[in-house]
């Protein structure tokens, strides 16, 4: 679908062959290419600008070795640059804290988090035998507590007894309490999403983050909505506050922009992505996988 970038940089580049330096005017030829590439990723305009002047500093100059073609030089420093902007690999879920330790997940509606809190709970539980309590927060949609509970009886996690007309804040005091009466390390709140931001989702979230002191606050973002993931990333740090995020649907055909620009924009890490519908589609985040796609 895409022309990869080693490609048009290979066509713009090769006659530099065996040449000294990378100049100035190489580089800016080079820079107008990887701008483009980019912006066909879905990396928001401002991270595209402040990612090709690193790269520029980092290019201009740069000693052109004579066994590998310019081009492939400056596709290796965008590379290397997008892993270092994307970040550091395989940053856990920190449970280090007293239990039980709660994790809020936090996100528009549909993007994954009700999938996204079963799917970690099974890693948690599977993989580092802990004691988990899931508890559904989402009183808007009447069918979202069943969701989560069958969930949970899918991937054998307790999920927090219903009990019809509570309200999301009730709810969460009711799961921390259940969790501490019942020995379990961990609680894991999904709370309820929208269908885009608004001030009374913000008012809920601060609420809840009051009453539960989550330790993690992971934004679940569906990677195929590009800008609006980063918008939404931005909003929910700046009002709610968040530790981490968890970018869903990476089996989709996005091109990763999406992540490159949510880290940029909050500096809060990806801890983990989706990769698919079934319970075990939760994978680790590997920055030089997503510069490799980004790059096409
Ligand atoms: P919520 O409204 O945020 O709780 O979203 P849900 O967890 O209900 O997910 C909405 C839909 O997205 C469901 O059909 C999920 O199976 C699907 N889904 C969630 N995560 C992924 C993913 O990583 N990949 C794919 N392909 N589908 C996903």
């Amino acid at each position: 679908m895409f022309e990869s970038l080693q490609e048009r940089l290979g066509s713009i580049l090769n006659g530099l062959t065996g040449r000294g330096a990378l100049s100035e005017a190489d580089v800016s030829a080079a820079l107008r290419e990887v701008r483009r590439a980019l912006l066909e990723a879905d990396v928001a305009l401002e991270v595209v600008r402040s990612f090709t002047d690193k790269v520029r500093e980092k290019a201009v100059g740069a000693a052109v070795v004579k066994s590998i073609k310019p081009g492939q030089m400056v596709v290796k420093i965008v590379h290397d640059e997008l892993v270092e902007m994307l970040g550091a690999e395989g940053v856990a879920i920190d449970l280090n804290a007293p239990a039980p330790v709660v994790i809020m997940m936090v996100g528009l509606q549909g993007s994954g988090k009700t999938t996204t809190s079963a799917k970690i709970a099974k890693r948690l539980s599977e993989r580092q035998s802990k004691k988990i309590l899931m508890a559904s927060l989402d009183t808007r949609r009447p069918a979202a507590q069943e969701q989560l509970r069958q969930l949970g009886e899918q991937v054998k996690v307790a999920t927090l007894p219903i009990v019809a007309g509570q309200g999301p804040v009730d709810i969460a005091r009711r799961a921390v309490q259940a969790a501490k009466l019942g020995g379990h390390d961990v609680v894991i709140l999904d709370t309820a999403g929208r269908t885009h931001i608004d001030e009374p989702l913000m008012v809920e979230m601060a609420d809840i983050k009051k009453v539960s002191s989550p330790h993690e606050i992971l934004l679940v973002a569906d990677s195929l909505t590009g800008q609006d993931a980063v918008n939404l990333a931005k909003s929910f740090d700046e009002r709610v506050g968040i530790t981490g995020l968890v970018l869903t649907r990476m089996d989709g055909d996005g091109r990763g922009g999406a992540a490159l620009s949510m880290r940029a924009v909050t500096g809060k890490p990806i801890k983990l992505i989706g990769t698919g519908e079934k319970m075990d589609g939760l994978e680790e985040f590997h920055p030089k996988r997503i510069a490799d796609r980004i790059l096409g």
